[in-house]
Parts: structure tokens; C-alpha cells; sequence
């Protein structure tokens, strides 16, 4: 659990080097020894530029921090960034040095860790080592950082209590002894959806015998690369497909028929938040399975045996995890919760060279999720100037795009691989620029940087990539965000096609992505040294 320290532990008293100006945020005490108790260990991650600037002196910054632990306890890393933007160095944030700094230093991984702050430097730090960020504004911070970020509490109390909440969430239920028999487990949309919901089959398959999985036709592919699935039965669910056909009776005998004989023991469902777990529900009780949980907060009668509610804003991936868990599975020991695919995924074609290319990804099956063609084209410039290979993928619909995308700079791959092939091209790549669709979740599920250039239309927090180093690109504010829409309402779609190719590079930069070294010879640009440039402004401090 790291902290930032000024405007998050204490009140902010800008380059403060006196110890008596101390003044901890309401409730910061309790909150921290909460976490204390619950045997997290504890960070604090800090720019302090005042050192840097001459403000004040290290002797007077160590006596504020000891005047911090004296009100608060203790921490168990200090992590201090003392220079200014001018320096370039790799531990301000927004870069992400001190984050992985402090991760190291408590034995563990920035993926394992979350970070609370209170601009959108702390938001863009954690997420670019791949922790998970709250943001806990204050009057100063900027509307478009609070927009931006994935999760928002009210005041250090508030994020310790929903800290602690997601924690517990997605330990099991303890409870009688679960059968462990035939467990059918559910999610009926597209590739993403399914990839995002690994983890929690993965849980479910640690306490079953037999894993089967159900899902649609545009999932099947990404169902075949999750790691614990025994079996899948592939059926379209007209209530969940986003271009649904009728409701035709024969099929849905047709599918009940093939569930019963199935013999299933027990059924998790699993669903988006604005998905109905029950349709599913009535026919898996008139196939005679006897158990089946989900979430449902409409009311499901007899329906569920188990029924679960989540909050919204939590992780797709967790969501899923805590249904797992009400159900009374959980992964096991060292299974840790990120995305994971199957190891046998191909090896990428040999034309792609060595590993370390750029992945640009620019269509999307969603119209309002994918990067405008015109900018796609511009990022694809750009990256090859700054001496990235950019390798362009796409599906066979989408081979006219990634022509003309890759025809400014990059190699088309375009409808020439299927789902387990373009995870094998990701798996070799240094970083993926792609917008809310499939592939940022296979990066995940490789820990392969993700640029997203995010569509708001749903929550970030929900569906950004999870427990991978990223950069969000794309306006949080745009018209469009909350709508669910699956072509953009607002003419234009500004949410994304405002966004400069050079921010992508910039990302990359920050991301630690060098550019391809052949091509940077020849080019005669070097990664190293470059000039930071903050990518998401924040305060002077
Ligand atoms: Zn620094």
C-alpha cells in the first residue's frame, strides 16, 4: 500500500521543510493503522522538488518525515524523489520509478500494489508500474484528472474501507465443504469479456473437477486460451448478444437439452453489470442443475441459490473473482489475480524479427471503442519517427484500416491472425497502443505495456487494463463517457481523435519502451536521456 505524502497523508504546505507544519488529513491515523492490522505494509512515495529548487535542506526534509511518522507511525519505505522536471530523471512522477522502487523494497511487485494520491501525477505513476490507483481529490486537483481516474474515494478513510472491502471480497466464503463435481461456469459476450473473466475460472477450477465453460461465438476463441477450462459448449444468448436475433423456442430447448446432459453439479454465471444473470438462470433450473450463482441485483426468487451484489467501479476481473468467492472458490496460493492465458500460445511469426516491436491495434468490434482511422495513421507516423517498429494488426473486416495504417510506417498484419496468433504477436511486443477491445487484454495477460487510448463509454476503473503498466490517452470528460454507446454519440468522437500522436510516444517513453535499436542508429534519436515531459500536468510540487 503506497502514499503519497503531501495533499494525501498531510495537508499540503507547499515545499515544507518545518516539522511543526505538520498536519495529517482527517482520520489519516486510524485509516493507516486499519491497514497496519490487516498486515499490509505500508510506503510513501514522494516528489519533492523543493530539494532540487534549494527550498529546503534532506536534513529538514528527514525531520518532517519524522515528525509524519511520530502523528501517523510508522512506514515501512520512504521513496523520495528529490529532483525537478527539468531533470529527467525516472522516479518523478509520473514516471514510475519510485513506485517500483518502493514495491521493491517491500518485497514485492508494483502489480501487487495500490497507491492513493491526490493529483493525477500519483494516478499516472501507479498506473504506469502497473499498480492499481485511487485518487482521493482535493479542492485543488484538476477536474480532468478526477474524470481520468479509476477509482475515486471521498478521503483516506474512505479508500482504506474500499481497499479493505476488495481485499476480503475475493477471499472465500467459508462454509461447508463444496462438492466438487462438474461446475459450469458462464460468460456469454465477446473476447475481452471472457479473457477478463480468467481469473476467476481459474478459482473455480482450483475447487472442480470438471470445468465447462459456455460461451458465444465471439468469446469461443478467447475460451480456448484460458488456462482451466475443461470443455466449452458454444451457444449464442440472445439477451446478452449486442445484435440479437429472436428468441427462437427450439433453440433454447436445444440448449437446455445440451446443458442436462451435462450433468452439472453447479453453475457460476458470470455477467457485466449491465447484464441479466437470470434468463440464463431459468433455463439452467429447467435443465435440473441444482446450484447456481450469480449476481443479480434485480431479484431472482428461486433462481440463484447464491446471488451476489458487487459496487460498481470494481475490476471486471474482480467482480468475477468475488462471485468466485461468494461461491466458495478462490485461487490458490501463488496464483496471482492478473489475466493469464494458456502457456502453449503460438510463437510469433517469424517475420516480425526480435522481440521488442510496437503493436498498434487500431479497430476495435465496438465502432465508439476504436482509435479514429485518421489518428491511427498519425500514431503509425509517428512511432516509426521516433524509431519504433509498429507491427498493425486487425481483424479480416478490418484489413482496409490496417493497410492504410501500416502504409504509413509499420507491417500489416491485418486479418492474418487469428485470436491465439495475435496473442502470440503481443506476446513479443514491447508495448500495445490499443483502444477498450480484446487485445488489451491479452497485453495483461502477457504484463506487455498497454498505451490505451480509452473510450469513456464505460467505466476505466472497470475495464482499463488490469494489473498491467498503461498510460490512459483519450479525453475522460469527452460526451460520450457513461453511455454504454456502441457508436459514438457525439460527432466527431472527440474522446479520442483529440488525442497528439506525440503523447503516444511520450507514453512509450515513460512506459521504459525503447525504440527499436537499428532503427534508432539510423535515425540517430536516442530513448535515453530524453527530456520528461509530463504528460498529465498536475502541481509544481
Ligand atoms: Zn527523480
Amino acid at each position: 500500500m503506497l502514499l503519497d505524502r503531501d495533499g494525501t497523508l498531510v495537508e499540503d504546505v507547499p515545499f515544507n521543510g518545518d516539522p511543526e507544519k505538520v498536519r495529517p488529513v482527517p482520520g489519516a491515523r486510524a485509516a493507516l493503522d486499519r491497514l497496519r492490522a490487516a498486515g499490509l505494509r505500508l510506503g510513501v512515495v514522494t516528489n519533492q522538488s523543493g530539494l532540487a529548487r534549494g527550498y529546503f535542506t534532506e536534513s529538514q526534509m528527514h525531520a518532517v518525515h519524522a515528525r509524519i511518522e511520530q502523528l501517523l507511525g510508522p512506514f515501512d519505505t520512504w521513496q523520495v524523489c528529490p529532483h525537478d522536471d527539468s531533470d529527467g530523471c525516472g522516479c518523478r512522477k509520473p514516471a514510475p520509478g519510485l513506485v517500483h522502487a518502493a514495491a521493491a523494497e517491500l518485497g514485492t511487485v508494483a502489480t501487487r500494489c495500490v497507491m492513493v494520491g491526490d493529483i493525477g501525477r500519483d494516478v499516472s505513476a501507479a498506473l504506469a508500474a502497473g499498480a492499481t490507483a485511487v485518487l482521493v481529490p482535493t479542492p485543488v486537483t484538476r477536474p480532468q484528472e478526477v474524470a481520468a481516474a479509476p477509482w475515486l474515494a471521498a478521503d483516506l478513510p474512505g479508500a482504506v474501507a474500499e481497499i479493505l472491502r476488495r481485499q476480503h471480497a475475493v477471499i472465500p466464503a467459508a462454509g461447508p465443504s463444496r462438492t466438487r463435481g462438474t461446475v459450469l461456469v458462464v460468460r456469454a459476450d465477446s473476447a475481452g469479456d471472457v479473457l477478463v473473466t480468467g481469473p476467476a475460472i481459474r478459482a473455480v477450477a482450483a475447487g472442480a473437477d470438471r470445468v465447462v465453460m459456455l460461451c458465444g461465438p465471439r468469446g469461443r476463441a478467447a475460451a480456448e486460451l484460458l488456462p482451466g477450462v475443461d470443455a466449452i459448449v458454444e451457444h449464442r444468448l440472445p439477451w446478452i448478444d449486442p445484435t440479437p436475433g429472436p428468441v427462437d423456442p427450439a433453440d433454447m430447448h436445444d440448449l437446455t437439452g445440451r446443458l442436462a446432459a451435462l450433468r452439472i453439479d453447479e453453475a457460476v454465471i458470470f455477467t457485466s453489470y449491465h447484464q441479466s444473470s437470470l434468463p440464463l438462470a431459468l433455463l439452467l433450473r429447467l435443465a435440473g442443475v441444482p446450484r447456481v450463482a450469480a449476481i443479480s441485483d434485480d431479484y431472482p426468487g428461486s433462481l440463484l441459490d447464491l446471488r451476489h451484489r458487487v459496487p460498481t467501479g470494481v475490476p471486471e476481473p474482480e467482480r468475477a473473482l468475488s462471485l468466485a468467492a461468494a461461491a466458495g472458490y478462490g485461487l490458490p496460493t501463488g496464483d496471482e489475480p492478473g489475466l493469464r492465458l494458456r502457456p502453449e500460445v503460438h510463437r510469433p511469426p517469424a517475420r516480425l524479427g526480435t522481440p521488442g516491436y510496437v503493436v498498434l491495434h487500431p479497430g476495435s468490434s465496438v465502432p465508439s471503442r476504436a482509435c479514429p482511422p485518421e489518428l491511427a495513421v498519425r500514431i503509425a507516423r509517428s512511432l516509426a519517427d521516433a524509431g519504433h517498429r509498429v507491427v498493425v494488426t486487425g481483424t479480416p473486416d478490418e484489413r482496409e484500416l490496417t493497410a492504410a495504417v501500416a502504409g504509413s510506417g509499420g507491417l500489416d498484419l491485418g486479418g492474418r491472425t487469428g485470436l491465439a496468433e495475435l496473442a502470440a504477436v503481443i506476446a513479443g511486443a514491447g508495448a500495445v497502443v490499443v483502444g477498450n477491445t480484446g487485445p488489451a487484454h491479452l497485453a495483461a495477460a502477457f504484463g506487455v505495456p498497454v498505451v490505451s487510448l480509452f473510450a469513456p463509454t464505460v467505466p476505466f476503473g472497470q475495464w482499463g487494463p488490469y494489473r498491467v503498466p498503461t498510460v490512459r490517452l483519450g479525453d475522460a470528460t469527452a460526451g460520450c463517457r457513461d453511455t454504454r454507446a456502441a457508436a459514438c454519440p457525439v460527432p466527431g468522437h472527440p474522446c479520442l481523435a483529440g488525442i497528439d500522436p506525440a503523447d503516444v510516444v511520450e507514453a512509450l517513453r515513460l512506459l521504459g519502451v525503447p525504440a527499436d535499436p537499428v532503427r534508432t542508429v539510423s535515425a540517430g534519436v536516442g530513448p535515453a536521456g530524453a527530456t520528461v515531459v509530463s504528460a498529465s500536468g498536475g502541481s509544481g510540487r
